[in-house]
């Protein structure tokens, strides 16, 4: 079973931000921004790649309602999911990452900079 499976079970703790019956925001144990949440559906999906468009649709209408939880709705935030090797994905349950409370800084490819 992966990572955030065990999350959602309750074998692993969390600090939940949000919950409902099907999906579960948290913060994440190695913050890089003020604000540092990740979004997952409870039901396992690799990444957003395979994610159905329905659940997305869902999905979309929770991660508003855990903006305005925030209050990072005025001043913005970033939404971010890593998609496989390239993409930079380390756990392959379909996250969101929401980074916010600071102006976040430029995306860039490491090759690049
Ligand atoms: P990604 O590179 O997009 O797969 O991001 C995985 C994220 O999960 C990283 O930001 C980690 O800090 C975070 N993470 C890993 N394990 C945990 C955990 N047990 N609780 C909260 N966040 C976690």
């Amino acid at each position: 079973m992966c990572i955030f499976c065990k999350i959602v079970n309750g074998e692993i703790p969390n600090r939940t931000v949000l919950e409902n019956e099907n999906f579960l925001a948290f913060e994440d144990i190695n913050p890089a921004c003020k604000i540092h949440v990740l979004v997952i559906p409870k039901e396992h999906y690799d990444s957003f790649d395979v994610i159905p468009p329905k659940i997305m649709a869902e999905m979309t209408e929770f991660i508003h309602k855990i903006a305005s939880k925030l209050n990072i709705r005025e001043n913005g935030y970033r939404l971010i999911t890593n998609i496989k090797e390239d993409g930079g994905q380390e756990v392959h349950h379909l996250h969101f990452h929401i980074l916010a409370g600071e102006r976040v800084g430029r995306l860039v490819c490491k090759e690049t900079v």
